[in-house]
């Protein structure tokens, strides 16, 4: 048995494929949940579902999106998808927030975020899944993107609270990664400890209509900031915008720039390269954490860990010597 293949289509998810395709949102909703679940039945029908739908994905924009709590990320996401979809494209926005497991609030919780955008009928917008750690909700968020590329959607958004590792784990599962900032130094500097900068394809100084001076000064300081840093994509140097979600100012830039990304990218071939580096990087995420569950449930293993562990802590064994030995179970029934 492989946790890796998926089995066959079931009857009752043919449905739920020709309606995810069919662009159906209330398919494409029963779907996600699907992919949500942790049940091991669950998880073989999303697999087999992914895998059918698979040959629909790929075309779209995939955009991720971060910045501090406040920065007005939710205010900016409803301006832009609503700009979008006045270009006559569709819009999903999937949320990533760790910190919803652990404060128990979400950052989609608030009912009244992205009012218009939730109930535009070419519009997708899905919170984040409420349970488990980072690894298990970025791998959800991952497949929950593919299933809105399936479904049609020309723009897809993956939005995470500005508190660390997430935003590794969407910059390694969109095409351009976005930073929100605020124009004041505090900020700047929060980035560029945390090494979210680094991350950025595109920096966008929200509420610039606040202070158009210290806008200004900020974007200039962060120009000079990103030129010292390595770039990390060869053909594109990450502009620095200056925006104003609640008035709906510099969206239009937003988009423009957005859209001169994925042709130059497109063009150097670089985008390609970095969805293929993408999809190996998430196998081997995958195969990572399929053989850490595997090793943790091994009979073997579970019942020499805990004499191994209390060795290694009480200095009667190496690491080493305890890890090579714990391996060693397990190759017996490879
Ligand atoms: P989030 O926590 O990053 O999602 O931020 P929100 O979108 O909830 O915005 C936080 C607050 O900032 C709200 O009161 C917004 O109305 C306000 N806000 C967002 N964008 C702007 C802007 O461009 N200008 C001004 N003046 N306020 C804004």
């Amino acid at each position: 048995m492989s946790d890796l293949s998926s089995g066959p289509l079931a009857t009752k998810d043919r449905d739920l494929v020709a309606g995810v395709v069919a662009g159906e949102r209330r398919a494409l909703a029963k779907a996600i949940t699907l992919v949500e679940s942790s049940r091991p039945d669950h998880r073989e029908r999303a697999a087999a579902v992914l895998d059918a739908l698979l040959p629909h994905t790929g075309k779209s924009l995939r955009i991720g999106l971060t910045g501090v709590p406040g920065v007005g990320k939710s205010t900016f996401v409803e301006a832009f998808g609503l700009h979008l979809i006045a270009h006559g494209l569709k819009v999903a926005v999937l949320a990533v927030d760790p910190s919803s497991s652990l404060s128990g609030g979400s950052i989609l919780g608030d009912k009244t975020r992205m009012e218009r955008l939730t109930q535009d009928t070419r519009a997708f917008v899905r919170p984040s899944p409420s349970a488990g750690a980072l690894g298990g909700v970025a791998e959800k968020t991952r497949e929950a993107l593919l299933l809105c590329e399936a479904a049609g959607y020309d723009v897809v958004i993956v939005e995470t609270v500005g508190v660390g590792q997430s935003e590794t784990a969407v910059a390694g599962m969109t095409d351009v990664f976005v930073l929100l900032m605020l124009p004041n130094a505090g900020d700047d500097l929060q980035a560029i400890k945390k090494g979210i900068m680094e991350l950025a394809d595109v920096v966008i100084f929200n509420k610039a209509d606040l202070d158009a001076t210290a806008t200004e000064r900020a974007a200039l300081q962060m120009r000079a900031a990103l030129g010292l840093l390595h770039p990390a994509l060869p053909h594109w140097r990450p502009p620095v915008l200056a925006a104003s979600a609640l008035r709906g100012e510099g969206i239009e830039t937003v988009w423009q720039t957005l859209q001169d990304f994925r042709r130059t990218l497109t063009e150097s071939g670089e985008l390609a390269e970095k969805r293929r580096r993408q999809a190996l990087d998430w196998m081997w995420q995958l195969i990572d954490a399929g053989l850490r569950h595997r090793f943790r449930e091994h009979p073997a293993v579970r019942a020499t860990l805990p004499e191994v562990q209390a060795a290694v802590a009480g200095g009667g064994t190496t690491p080493t010597a305890a890890a090579q030995r714990l391996l060693n179970l397990m190759n017996r029934y490879f």
